[in-house]
């Protein structure tokens, strides 16, 4: 099995979401993508918007009925709110859970990509899930190098026969090897922010960027008013 962990906030959960994890369900094949609403982002003390159990389920409204895509709530806030979720510690777990032979991947988009080094553990992550980075509307990717944690590098691969992707083989200070894939034309111009806003502002109008069922849930449980 080739599993993909896609955590976020999901607040809310968007068509910029679906599209990015069927590109790359696409591009690599992947069996399966996880959608793992996250509890306390260690990069957004502030928290999220909506409280956790509905980003799961409008997360969950989100992916009905697209195959290859799962729910996953391993990054469920700590109950006592104190420590936020990292994600080196979320790859550890989750990889304990599946069979050995199974491959694990991280897909993170090109703004999660670019504060890769201030994350816990950075420098680990890559060697516990291969990392699939997507393209996004004004985020540049064109060094990749300069996002990578300190020591860690990185030689493009020739990847004959792929259209979709560019392969890279990254090399931690340990000599660790492991890949990175990019998702280059990507340009889905969508952000939660802006969602979030645009509900804010106009409650009542069509939100053309988010499933109908995750728009009625929003109504329904008047969420960022
Ligand atoms: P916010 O605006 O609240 O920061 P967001 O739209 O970036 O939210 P998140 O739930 O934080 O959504 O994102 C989860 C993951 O999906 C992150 O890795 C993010 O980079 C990626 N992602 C979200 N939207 C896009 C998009 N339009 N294109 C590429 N990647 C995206």
């Amino acid at each position: 099995m080739r599993t993909a962990f896609f955590g976020g906030s999901f607040d809310p959960p968007h068509l910029g979401h679906i599209a990015v994890a069927r590109a790359a369900q696409q591009a690599l094949q992947l069996d399966q993508v996880l959608f793992a609403p996250v509890g306390l982002q260690p990069l957004k003390p502030a928290g999220s918007t909506a409280p956790f159990a509905d980003r799961v389920a409008m997360t969950q409204l989100a992916i009905a009925g697209q195959p290859h895509f799962e729910i996953c709530t391993i990054d469920a806030p700590d109950p006592a709110h104190v420590t936020p979720n990292y994600t080196a510690d979320t790859l550890i777990r989750l990889r304990g859970t599946l069979p050995i032979a199974d491959q694990l991947f991280l897909l993170i988009g090109a703004d999660s990509f670019r504060t890769l080094p201030r994350w816990h553990r950075s420098a680990e992550i890559p060697c516990l899930a291969s990392l699939i980075v997507a393209a996004r509307p004004n985020e540049d990717l064109s060094n990749l190098a300069d996002h990578l944690p300190r020591g860690v590098t990185l030689n493009q691969l020739a990847t004959p026969g792929a259209r979709q992707h560019v392969r890279y083989l990254l090399r931690n200070p340990e000599g660790t090897q492991a890949y990175l894939y990019l998702l280059p034309n990507l340009n889905f111009e969508i952000s939660a922010t802006q969602l979030r806003r645009q509900i804010q502002g106009h409650p009542t109008r069509q939100a053309p960027l988010l499933a109908p069922a995750v728009l009625s849930y929003i109504h329904q449980h008047n969420l960022y008013r």
